[in-house]
């Protein structure tokens, strides 16, 4: 099933499924019971928004082998976490915003995995039970201010700098999916989900050996190489392999 979040020009922002190119609401609670309604309010008729809202947004740095190798770092013995501000949020189709501190703006095409379940110290081999599904993600990214600062805090925190969607893809098979990314069309990044180094349930397990983790907060689980700039004006696409397509345009 695909879960969305959207809103029309007459009702609130709510969540509901996707069949073929319509939608339908989902009464009750996504995350224990619930009741999907007839799916047929036409896709091109809703406003979709980014699919959940997360108390915690989790990144792992350097879990692709190419993309440590493309910035002279070496691969992490452990995960490298950090987070992201759940205001850096916009949904699919939504502008990024190039802030003016940063003269060197970046994407960053990550696959997202969506926690169903609270959990702290999920065995990596139990992880699966704890995953609502999975969805599309970019780790928009201030390199320049990455690099000065240390602490990544800024670089990946400013406003929109996390778009995410379209939707939650509850049965999705992240083992081997191929991630690409393409700015005004030209092939950037390219990668099969197989070459990350830390394959999500460690990750599960290594992020909720240090915090609990809770319904709706979100996973991203690294960038392949091919990282680049985003000009204003541009329109960045990141495409997952049976999962869909995130497009935002990028603006001053
Ligand atoms: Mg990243």
């Amino acid at each position: 099933m695909r879960i969305v979040r959207y809103q029309t020009k007459t009702e609130s922002p709510r969540f509901g499924w996707v069949f073929e190119d319509k939608v339908g609401p989902i009464d009750g609670d996504i995350f224990t019971e619930f009741r999907r309604l007839e799916a047929d309010i036409p896709l091109e008729l809703v406003d979709l928004l980014a699919p959940i809202q997360p108390s915690k947004i989790i990144c792992v740095g350097r879990n692709y082998v190419e993309h440590a190798k493309e910035h002279g770092a070496e691969v992490p013995k452990v995960p490298l976490i950090f987070m992201k501000p759940p205001s850096s949020i916009i949904a699919p189709g939504e502008g990024i915003v190039l802030p003016p501190q940063s003269r060197q703006v970046e994407h960053e095409a990550e696959l997202v995995a969506v926690i169903g379940k609270r959990g702290k110290s999920i065995p990596a081999e139990d992880a699966k039970n704890y995953i609502l599904g999975y969805t599309i993600g970019n780790d928009v990214t201030a390199r320049d201010l990455q690099q000065t600062d240390g602490q990544w805090t800024r670089a990946k925190g400013f406003d929109t700098f996390c778009p995410f969607g379209p939707w939650i893809d509850t049965d999705f098979d992240p083992s081997d999916a191929l991630i690409t990314c393409r700015v005004n069309g030209q092939m950037r990044q390219m990668a099969s989900t197989r070459d990350m180094v830390f394959p999500v349930g460690i990750l599960i397990a290594y992020i909720s050996s240090v915090m609990t983790l809770e319904p709706g907060d979100i996973l991203f689980t690294g960038t392949p190489a091919g990282v680049g700039p985003l000009l204003n004006g541009d329109e960045v696409e990141v495409e997952i392999e049976r999962l869909g397509k995130l497009v935002n345009p990028v603006k001053t």
